[in-house]
């Protein structure tokens, strides 16, 4: 039950009317027995959001597109990594101090150590926007090496001299070779649901396939894939575990991960 003692967090972007954080962190509280709610606030003002999150004692609020990057601006502290990256998608308040993380590095991480070891490994990243970002970053730490592959050369070639790595066009896949290939762009997304960059032809047995994509939750890119005989890894992973580093950061308590799988499971199963 809601009652003057609730604690309230939120998360903050726009568009955020399709969030999936909500139904996913008000499991885990109800799971957890926590006196707890979870909201979604459509923001354009992010720096009032972030005043707003001191002056009504928000205990912790998911930052989301477009405001990952601003964010950082108004906060009084950021995370080493989230700094690295440039990005926090996650606000700790911490009795009036605002902290910010980045758990999308985390959650790709995790999906990825789940079914390869990232050390002394090949990955290739498609994409150079945020979650490309943050995902480089994370391989890198974990002593991966990277190639960076984009459409706009300007910001593949950008992405790729801050993670120090090789960048090609994405045709070039081809002729590459990786241990992983990481999809980080909405392509393939519902309601382009037959949508891919990769032709089938182009992916390799052996490889171990991961899509940013977590609507469908199998997409065009993974039923190919899979075909292929290749590992699979559906963004849907990444979003719970981003989720589950959050509530841990957020109440010091371990996650309850079923719970939070099988509210995203079942609410992209109600959307079909
Ligand atoms: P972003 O910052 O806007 O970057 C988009 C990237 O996709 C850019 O590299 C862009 O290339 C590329 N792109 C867009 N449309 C393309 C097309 N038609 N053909 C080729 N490349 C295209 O977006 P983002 O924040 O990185 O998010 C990317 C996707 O990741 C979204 O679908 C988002 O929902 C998903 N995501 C998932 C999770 C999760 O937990 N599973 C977490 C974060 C994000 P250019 O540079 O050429 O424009």
């Amino acid at each position: 039950m809601i009652n003057s003692k609730t604690r309230l967090y939120c998360i903050m972007g726009n568009p955020v009317e399709h969030s999936l954080s909500p139904v996913m962190h008000n499991a885990a509280f109800k799971h957890c027995g926590l006196n707890s709610v979870y909201v979604a606030f459509e923001v354009d003002d992010i720096r009032g959001a972030i005043e707003g999150i001191r002056a009504l004692h928000i205990y912790g609020a998911s930052v989301t597109i477009p405001h990952k990057t601003e964010a950082i601006r108004h906060l009084d502290e950021v995370e080493p990594m989230a700094q690295k990256i440039g990005a926090v998608n996650t606000i700790i308040n911490q009795n009036g101090r605002l902290i910010g993380h980045n758990t999308d590095w985390v959650g790709a991480i995790r999906s990825l150590e789940e079914v390869i070891d990232i050390p002394g490994r090949h990955f290739i990243i498609i994409g150079a926007g945020g979650a490309a970002r943050a995902i480089g970053f994370g391989i890198r730490h974990k002593g991966g090496t990277l190639t960076i592959l984009n459409r706009s050369e300007k910001r593949g070639q950008g992405l790729a001299r801050d993670l120090e790595c090789p960048f090609y066009p994405i045709d070039s896949i081809k002729e590459l070779d990786a241990h992983a290939l990481i999809h980080a762009t909405p392509v393939g997304m519902y309601p382009h649901i037959n949508h891919t960059l990769i032709p089938k032809e182009w992916l390799k047995g052996e490889m171990v396939v991961m899509d940013v994509v977590y609507n469908p939750m199998e997409t065009r890119l993974l039923k190919d894939a899979k075909q292929r005989g290749c590992t699979v890894i559906s963004g849907l992973k990444m979003l719970v575990y981003q989720g589950v580093a959050q509530f841990e950061i957020w109440t010091g308590k371990q996650a309850p991960i079923k719970v939070m799988e099988r509210a995203i499971y079942e609410t992209l199963t109600l959307l079909g």
